[in-house]
């Protein structure tokens, strides 16, 4: 993928924690982690050695939530969502 931007926005939050000097590349190595609590997923940043225009980024495991932008995204609910058929119902409480 060619960007201009360092940091895709891929929809989740990322907290940059290290930063690497790659060999034979003028160019370092970034690190990121998932700034969700509990989730452990960690991503990588690099530009293409003969390239600068491309950026590398490589994802190392799963993320264990929904990404922020999908919740505020379902948080606008369409209409036609099954408690908003019947106009007496409320929304379903997790009690
Ligand atoms: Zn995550």
């Amino acid at each position: 993928m060619k960007s201009e931007m360092e940091v895709l926005d891929d929809g989740y939050k990322w907290r940059k924690y290290g930063k690497k000097s790659v060999k034979n590349s003028p160019n370092p190595r970034n690190y990121y982690k998932c700034s969700s609590g509990g989730c452990h997923v960690k991503k990588r940043i690099e530009r293409d050695r003969e390239d600068s225009s491309y950026v590398i980024t490589t994802y190392e495991g799963v993320h264990n939530h929904e990404s922020p932008f999908m919740a505020a995204y379902c948080n606008q609910m369409p209409p036609g969502m099954p408690w908003t058929l019947n106009p007496n119902s409320s929304p379903p409480t997790s009690t």
